[in-house]
């Protein structure tokens, strides 16, 4: 039995193909509504809507998109919902004997559509999730034929499934394009310290080990359902409220006092200060009603331009947050570290790439603290900056930090994921060529 033995960190210990996915509708002209790459693409001639790498792609695509082409040409310039269509899909899929089909998680270990939770009577209690499953019913009522509909009671099921077991597909950048149903790893459950992670290739999904194990107990394997850039509070309110259980990991048990912590008045102590208390638990300083005000102040603004750059970054805005920011909230403040992210993205959308290396590298511990060394994000950052430290010539930094995107990335994602192979290793290669010519020339 493969499950009695140790599994090193960085083991693949499921790969799934999708039960149902669909595309993501803001990358409906960009990729491929069949496989999810982008590249040159051809439109369905006859919806106008879905878009494909080729022939193969659609011909792959057409017996569940054959459903749904009529219904997507009479809606355009309108767009479908993407739960209304990853729904649509779930029910043709059921339709066809998937009610039968098997996801594997072991040799033996297996589940069914039926056997995920559907949460039924948390949603019927779930004002917000029964106006999102009213406002979907009115959209498959005209999407599918009568004959196809389920009645309420069954698409609630299928809607309460969707709403707790569904992964967020991401491309090689972290970035969702998709959502998809896979019935093997929606058997894990969650940790705010999750000894695995979830990677994808295409609309294929690989469970990855991110420690040790002494063996492989699937009731012991954890991935993280929620962001984990945020504080105890706020990852605890998002799973109750998205997936209905109140976190007792080995994480939320901890107090986290760096997440909404002020920095200490004293420019020369480090130590995070937390608001409520009247000085600093280190050095004694006095945190006054006025500093008190100043960081009130601070948080709003900043929480209230985060919540604006939710879909595009600012360059000039996280700047402006910055500066405030600065002596008032401490530097691993969640908000201080999401400003810096922003910032961040901005800069490499701008391509302002001085910029873009100070933040990934004002960024890093950050990361290091909230996400954990080893984690997709925290590799992709290194990487990120190494890309941009090679671009501004800066081979021998480039090459420190590609080294540590390597150690992150090949526990992550493996010798064989297109990250690893496509970008990580042909940057390590280039470094290290540019850093012993530097050598060699005396730089
Ligand atoms: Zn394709
Ligand atoms: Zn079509
Ligand atoms: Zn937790
Ligand atoms: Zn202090």
């Amino acid at each position: 039995m493969s499950e009695m033995f140790a599994v090193k960190r960085g083991t693949t210990i499921l790969t799934g193909k999708p039960f149902a996915c669909a595309l993501n509708s803001k990358c409906r002209t960009v990729r491929c509504d069949n496989c999810l790459k982008s590249g040159k693409l051809l439109k369905c001639s006859s919806c106008q809507y879905v878009y494909y790498c080729d022939r193969n792609c659609q011909k792959e695509s057409w017996p569940i998109h054959k459903a749904e082409c009529a219904h997507l040409r009479r809606v355009l310039p309108k767009i479908v919902p993407d739960a209304a269509r990853l729904m649509a899909r779930i029910i043709l899929r059921l339709h066809r004997g998937g009610a039968d089909e098997v996801g594997y998680y072991t040799e033996t270990n297996s589940r069914k559509f039926k056997d995920l939770m559907s949460h039924y009577s948390d949603i019927k209690n779930d004002a917000k999730r029964l106006e999102h499953f009213t406002m979907l019913y009115g959209v498959l009522l005209e999407f599918l034929s009568d004959t196809l509909m389920p009645n309420v009671a069954e698409l609630m099921g299928i809607y309460g499934r969707i709403c707790t077991n569904s992964f967020n597909i991401l491309d090689v950048n972290m970035n969702t394009i998709g959502v998809g149903i896979y019935l093997g790893a929606s058997v894990i459950d969650h940790s705010c310290k999750p000894n695995a992670v979830a990677v994808f290739e295409g609309t294929t999904i690989m469970i990855r080990t991110l420690t040790d194990l002494p063996s492989l107990d699937w009731s012991q394997i954890r991935i993280s359902y929620v962001d984990l850039l945020s504080s105890n509070e706020d990852r605890r309110e998002e799973l109750h409220g998205s997936y209905y259980f109140w976190c007792d990991c080995e994480r939320c048990k901890q107090a986290e006092p760096m997440a909404q912590a002020s920095s200490c008045p004293s420019v020369s102590c480090d130590s995070p200060c937390s608001i409520e208390d009247d000085d600093c638990k280190q050095c004694g300083a006095k945190l006054s009603q006025a500093f008190k005000e100043t960081f009130r102040e601070v948080t709003d603004f900043t929480a209230h331009q985060l919540e604006k750059m939710k879909t595009v970054a600012y360059l000039d805005v996280s700047k402006i947050c910055l500066k405030k920011q600065k002596g008032v909230l401490h530097r691993f403040n969640v908000q201080h570290v999401r400003t810096l992210e922003m910032a961040h993205i901005a800069a490499m959308n701008l391509g302002r790439w001085e910029d873009a290396e100070l933040y990934g590298k004002e960024l890093a511990p950050g990361y290091q603290l909230y996400y954990g060394e080893v984690h997709p994000l925290t590799g992709l950052l290194y990487l990120t900056t190494g890309k941009i430290q090679l671009h501004l010539g800066k081979s021998k930094q480039a090459f420190e930090v590609l080294k540590k995107a390597n150690m992150v990335l090949m526990i992550t994602h493996g010798d064989k994921h297109s990250l690893v192979r496509e970008e990580l290793k042909p940057l390590l290669y280039q470094a290290t060529m540019e850093s012993n010519s530097d050598i060699h020339n005396g730089v």
